[in-house]
């Protein structure tokens, strides 16, 4: 699972980082997001517990800030978001299909935005 893998990866980070700050407990997770990781904010959080059980951050809480996605048409030069208003993209499957340029309909799209999974910050606590 894409997510679990995604939260086991956050926990060793965020470990590392109190570890190094001699913390003893990590009580907040600041997280980028963006729409085209194909990850899906609630399983994340739902997983990070289950991944953080016995690491400084079993108690921490995750905050999600969404990045929108953003994508440039290789034929009208278009930049920005998608027209898109059906659920939530959760696979690069159903990408494919959504990432049609909404001005003019090519296909031919690069995707400029939304890729990002950036911890911004923690807090921790100290001994
Ligand atoms: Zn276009």
């Amino acid at each position: 699972m894409h997510e679990f893998a995604t939260a086991q990866s956050i926990v060793r980070t965020v470990t590392r980082a109190a570890l190094m700050h001699q913390a003893k407990k990590i009580t907040e997770v600041r997280l980028e997001l963006g729409e085209f990781t194909f990850i899906n904010p609630q399983q994340l959080q739902f997983v990070f517990e289950i991944a953080a059980k016995g690491s400084p951050a079993e108690e921490a809480k995750l905050i999600i800030t969404r990045l929108p996605g953003k994508i440039k048409c290789l034929k009208c030069g278009y930049e920005g978001g998608l027209k898109y208003t059906g659920p939530e993209i959760h696979s690069s499957v159903m990408a494919a299909f959504v990432l049609d340029c909404p001005k003019c309909g090519n296909k031919e799209t690069e995707i400029i935005g939304g890729r990002e999974l950036r911890i911004k910050d923690i807090k921790v606590e100290m001994e």
